[in-house]
């Protein structure tokens, strides 16, 4: 079976997944977009009010102020496969307008699918964005981005060795990050670019 097709399979499975509350209040599941050839994935945190809209991750105003980072750093992001840990977005149910982070019983009854697209695409890069992505995959919770970020290492995710990097999550940048956060973004984003284009020979 192509990859498309694998990829396709797991989406469709995504889309009648009851396995956490969150398909309730869900307009769409957020799969993922870009290419699945791409040799870089990109995992973000979960769909926000946006990206639950449109079905697209990394959209809206966030998103886009993602775009035009990668825009500055001579990046496009069509050449990525980007997803997000959890497929729905997390709210609750008293509050069903205001996002929030994901519950670790929510992320453990999600990320074999995230796991498969991983498996599948088998990247030669993963980008975490954001400290949920990071926590989650490296399986440490006290580790923070601003203390990573710039840095390459080795992920296992079911016993197969991934290379990884982490960068703060475009809705941190847009909210809270300082300017030399937002040069320490451009600066990991031309390190990831350099990769880019050594993967393309
Ligand atoms: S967040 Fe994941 S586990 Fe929960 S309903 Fe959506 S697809 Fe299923």
């Amino acid at each position: 079976m192509s990859i498309q097709n694998r990829l396709n399979n797991i989406k469709k499975t995504c889309e009648n997944c009851q396995n956490c509350a969150l398909f309730e209040r869900r307009n769409n599941v957020v799969f993922s977009n870009g290419k699945d050839s791409a040799d870089i994935m990109i995992v973000g945190e979960a769909p926000g009010k946006n990206e639950d809209l449109t079905g697209e991750p990394f959209c809206g105003v966030a998103g886009q102020l993602f775009n035009d980072y990668l825009k500055k750093s001579g990046l496009n992001r069509d050449e990525f496969y980007i997803t997000n840990i959890l497929k729905c977005r997390p709210t609750d149910i008293e509050r069903p307008n205001k996002d929030r982070v994901p519950k670790q019983e929510e992320i453990n009854k999600c990320i074999h699918f995230l796991y498969e697209q991983i498996e599948i695409i088998n990247p030669k890069l993963i980008v975490l964005a954001g400290g949920t992505a990071l926590k989650t995959l490296t399986g440490k919770k006290s580790i923070q981005i601003s203390k990573v970020r710039g840095q390459f290492f080795d992920l296992n995710i079911n016993g197969k060795i991934y290379k990884a990097t982490a960068i703060f999550h475009p809705s941190y940048l847009r909210q809270y990050a300082t300017e030399v956060q937002k040069e320490q973004t451009l600066s990991d984003l031309g390190n990831i670019k350099r990769i880019y284009f050594s993967l393309q020979g």
